[in-house]
C-alpha cells in the first residue's frame, strides 16, 4: 500500500534503485504483504524486476542474490492484497507487452473481470489474480496502437472503474515515468535534475521537499528535468509547488 517513481539525470546509475528502496522502506509502517520494484536497465526490450510476498527483507535478498543493472528509471510498490493471495507472482510490479512495461497499482479495479474477459479475448496471456494485471495488458494496447506513455495512461484510467494510484515504466522511453490517481493519493517531488512521484510525500522527503498533489483523474509525467500533469482530456493543468515543511 505504497508507492515510490523516481527518474534521475543522466547515464544509468544505481540511484534509482536506493531512491525506490529508501522510499519503500519510509512506507513500510503503513503495512504491506509483498513488495516489488521495476528499472529500465540496459536490456532494450525487457524492464528489470524483482518481486517477492513477505517482507522488504526478502526483496532485499533476492536484489543481492541477483543484482538488478544501472537504470535511469525505477518504481516500486508494496501491496496489501485485495484480488489474489499474498504470493510471489501476484506481487507488483505486472509486465505486459511482453516485459517491455510494467506497472504498479495501490487501490482496486472494480471492474477488472470485463476487462480482464475482453484482454483474454483478444488472446493476452495473464500472469497473476490480481485486479491489477488489467491495467498492465491496457496500457501495452494504448502503446501499441502508437501513443506514447502518458496518453495511453489516461486512455487507461478512462477504462478503469475504483480506486488507483498507477505507475509505469517502458523500455521505449527509458527517462519517463507516468502516472494517474483517482479516489487515491499521487504526490509528485521536484528534485535538481531528478524528479519523484509518491503515494506519500514519506516516500521522497529525504530527496525534497518540494512537491506538488495531483488532483482527481490527473496524469503526470515526469523526467529528469520536467513535470507535466494533464487533466483527464489531456489539457495541461498548472499547479504551484508547496513546501513540506513537518518532520518526516
Ligand atoms: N488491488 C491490488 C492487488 O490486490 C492492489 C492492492 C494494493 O493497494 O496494494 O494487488
Amino acid at each position: 500500500c505504497g508507492i515510490v517513481g523516481y527518474v534521475g539525470s543522466g547515464e544509468p546509475d544505481s540511484r534509482p534503485e536506493r531512491v525506490i528502496m529508501g522510499g519503500l522502506a519510509r512506507l513500510e509502517y503503513r503495512g504491506y504483504d509483498s513488495a516489488g520494484i521495476a528499472l529500465v536497465g540496459n536490456d532494450p526490450d525487457r524492464v528489470a524486476i524483482a518481486k517477492r510476498a513477505g517482507k522488504l527483507e526478502r526483496l532485499s535478498t533476492a536484489i543481492a542474490e541477483h543484482p538488478l543493472p544501472p537504470s535511469t528509471a525505477a518504481i516500486g510498490h508494496t501491496r496489501w492484497a485485495t484480488h489474489g493471495a499474498p504470493t510471489d507472482a501476484n506481487a507488483h510490479p505486472h509486465l505486459a507487452a511482453g516485459g517491455r512495461l510494467a506497472l504498479i497499482h495501490n487501490g482496486i479495479i472494480e471492474n477488472h473481470h470485463r476487462l480482464r474477459d475482453e484482454l483474454m479475448a483478444q488472446g493476452v496471456d495473464f500472469l497473476s489474480d490480481t485486479d491489477t494485471e488489467v491495467a498492465a495488458h491496457l496500457l501495452a494496447t494504448y502503446v501499441d496502437q502508437g501513443l506514447g506513455l502518458a496518453d495511453a495512461m489516461r486512455a487507461v484510467a478512462t477504462r478503469l472503474e475504483g480506486a488507483f494510484t498507477l505507475l509505469a515504466v517502458d523500455v521505449r522511453e527509458p527517462r519517463t515515468v507516468v502516472g494517474a490517481r483517482r479516489n487515491s493519493p499521487l504526490v509528485v517531488g521536484l528534485g535538481d535534475g531528478e524528479n519523484f512521484l509518491g503515494s506519500d510525500v514519506v516516500a521522497f522527503i529525504e530527496h525534497t521537499r518540494t512537491a506538488l498533489e495531483l488532483g482527481q483523474d490527473e496524469v503526470v509525467e515526469i523526467t529528469p528535468t520536467s513535470v507535466v500533469v494533464t487533466d483527464a482530456s489531456g489539457a495541461v493543468v498548472e499547479r504551484e509547488p508547496y513546501h513540506v515543511d513537518w518532520d518526516a
